[in-house]
């Protein structure tokens, strides 16, 4: 092996030395009783790391640094929508956390029960998640664009005891009132919340339930000054479940533990993002989605730096505002996807030359492929590193980036890096299951068990959920499947190719076709619906609806089908929320599918984005397919 100070060196340790290796990183965060054992896999693919180890993720982000740096900026609120500033130091959000713990407590959270948090991008959102994890109880966020539905659906499988919820976010200066989807939601679902804790923010007016609905200013009032201590819980006591979208209509609880957790994220600033304590860092993503909870909220502040955490549109109240920010900020990490910058590549680039942007170290652009255009205009007009990063809701951290606090390496445009310290990361044939060691060579990037600390544990409250549908895709072999498509050159950086499954990657976000399809189909006039992705040059993707209806003959008139497309979208609005949106539903007489009847998502897809739709010989009705084609022109 070359350098002994490299990355080869180092990634190579991680997996072939592993306990040794994730033992000195966990010096990187504070144990109350050191663990016994570093990595149990026993009982693959469950993976137990720090067995014995007893902490709180509290602790870590927040408790610790009151002895080093108390005074100094932990989170930093910027909202454009209501024009609001506000900082708060270590030892102001320790209090605002102890108070609300006392608040969840008082509602009757208890260790280990989960609390499900509907919010927009406020400081109280960061409160509750940090008071939760500080009680050991489980924090669920669901992302404040979703609607009544969606949010029932996560109702249901998390069985929260408490909501922490708000009367409204808002939205390029529009009130989205979260209110009454949120009362919807509780209707729906079989499970209903003991109470209801209301951030009121005086954005929009609404009706308390009685006897559930409290209200946070009121209930803050009375334990000004209480003191809440952390509750030491195993290291493998789960923090939070997030739900994301996968191949069936049902959300998967993606579950975390507390101790693997905070190491991977403490490992992660060092080694991957470069954050050193008393810097700022700023990531532009929702406090709804993975990255909010690891590099909002939890990994800045376990490394003792402040975090911006910031309501409003990139390009409000000018394109600029996000690199003002980080002049007055001095952040030294930025965090984005590459939909936000493709927004910002629609604006004049003097937006970014106007400010002083000496602090900043890099920017990271993740959540979906960052597309060379895009990556070479932001690399030009900022002058400094661009480092994307390729990662799930389901690992926590990234699979894939330049780990340039171990090594400096050089990016190449297209490719996310390689694979990151603790990964054992293999390119496999998807029918065979057979490892692909060639250069270049097509196939599913899959992980080696076990998956690294931090990683999902399981799926909430479905262990053999969690097993079929990560472990037991590949065949013959029991490994961790991304369900991407990635190639791999000769240097070893990795190139990803697309999901091989029906999930598509609207602006960064993931949303299941199925989801969406059976929103659609809930319509009383839609009797079957095809949902796919399609390449858009802004969002990456965006989905395109194929509906055949119960009654063929409106298929003539023009006026009808348009209100009932109108229809259509304000009834996915409604359930699952604009990001669900279709950006187009078409109807059709009959939809493309096999003999046997399976939809033919992938010919659908091929056809609108003007690709081979390849082999069909086993298609039913080759019409159906030429009138999706007739539509393209
Ligand atoms: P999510 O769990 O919502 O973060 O979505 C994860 C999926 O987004 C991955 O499985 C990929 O399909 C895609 N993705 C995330 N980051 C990248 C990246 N840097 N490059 C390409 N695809 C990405």
């Amino acid at each position: 092996m070359g350098n002994p100070q490299g990355f080869e060196a180092f990634h190579q340790r991680s997996i072939t030395d592993r306990d040794a290796f994730w033992a000195e990183q966990a010096q990187l965060v504070d144990w109350h009783r050191p663990f016994d054992r570093v990595c149990n896999y026993d009982n693959p693919p469950f993976a137990r790391w720090f067995e014995g180890g007893l902490t709180n993720l509290c602790h870590n982000a927040v408790d610790r640094h009151l002895r080093d740096r108390p005074d100094q900026n932990a989170l930093i609120f910027v909202s454009t929508e209501t024009d609001t500033e506000k900082t708060y130091s270590f030892r102001e959000l320790h209090t605002e956390v102890q108070r609300m713990a006392a608040i969840l407590k008082a509602q009757g959270v208890k260790k280990g029960d989960r609390v499900l948090i509907y919010m927009p991008m406020i400081p109280e959102a960061a409160f509750a998640m940090l008071a939760c994890v500080r009680i050991g109880a489980i924090h669920s966020v669901v992302f404040g664009g979703f609607a009544s539905h969606s949010l029932a659906s996560r109702i249901e499988d998390a069985s929260p005891v408490a909501i922490v919820s708000a009367d409204a976010g808002s939205r390029g200066g529009k009130v989205v009132e979260y209110k009454p989807l949120l009362d919807e939601a509780i209707r729906l679902s079989s499970h209903k919340p003991g109470k209801v804790v209301m951030v009121n923010r005086g954005l929009a007016a609404f009706t308390a339930v009685e006897g559930r609905d409290v209200d946070y200013a009121t209930e803050r009032a009375k334990v000004m000054d209480v003191v809440v201590p952390c509750e030491w819980v195993d290291a493998t006591h789960p923090s939070y479940t997030l739900y994301t979208s996968g191949t069936t209509g049902k959300p998967k609880g993606v579950q975390r533990d507390t101790g693997g957790y905070a190491v991977a994220l403490a490992a992660s600033m060092k080694h991957i993002y470069m954050g050193e304590p008393g810097e700022t860092y700023f990531s532009t993503s929702d406090i709804g989605w993975v990255v909010g909870h690891s590099y909002i909220i939890y990994g800045p502040l376990i490394g003792g730096m402040a975090t911006i955490m910031y309501e409003g549109l990139p390009i409000r109240p000018d394109a600029g505002i996000w690199w003002s920010l980080v002049e007055k900020y001095k952040v030294s990490v930025m965090f984005s996807a590459p939909t936000a910058v493709r927004v910002l590549k629609k604006y004049d680039s003097s937006f970014i030359k106007r400010y002083d942007l000496s602090s900043l170290k890099a920017l990271f652009l993740a959540g979906e492929p960052l597309d060379e255009p895009t990556a070479k205009w932001i690399s030009d007009e900022l002058g400094k590193p661009i480092v994307d990063n390729y990662w799930q809701t389901e690992t926590g951290w990234p699979i894939l980036a330049i780990c340039n606090g171990v090594e400096k390496a050089p990016s190449k445009f297209g490719s996310p890096g390689k694979a990151v310290y603790g990964y054992n990361v293999k390119l496999l044939d998807d029918q065979t299951g057979e490892e692909l060691h060639g250069s270049d060579v097509k196939g599913v990037v899959a992980v080696e068990g076990p998956l690294p600390p931090g990683c999902m544990q399981t799926i909430w409250g479905d262990d053999a959920r969690f097993v079929k549908t990560y472990w037991s895709s590949v065949p013959g072999r029991q490994v961790y499947s991304t369900f991407d498509w990635g190639i791999r050159d000769k240097d070893g950086y990795y190139f990803i190719l697309g999901r091989t499954d029906d999930v598509i990657n609207v602006a960064g976000h993931r949303l299941g076709t199925r989801e969406i399809e059976e929103s659609i189909s809930s319509h009383p006039k839609i009797a079957e619906v095809a949902v796919v992705g399609v390449a858009d040059q802004l969002k990456g993707q965006v989905a395109m609806a194929f509906a055949v209806l119960k009654d063929t003959a409106l298929l003539g008139d023009e006026a009808a089908l348009l209100k009932l497309e109108g229809e259509v979208m304000k009834l996915v609005d409604e359930q699952l929320g604009a990001v669900a949106r279709p950006a187009r539903v078409r109807f059709v007489g009959v939809l493309p599918k096999t003999r046997s009847g399976k939809l033919l998502r992938r010919a659908i897809q091929a056809v609108c984005e003007g690709r081979d739709p390849g082999d069909l010989t086993t298609m039913d009705d080759p019409a159906a397919l030429q009138q999706i084609r007739d539509m393209q022109s």
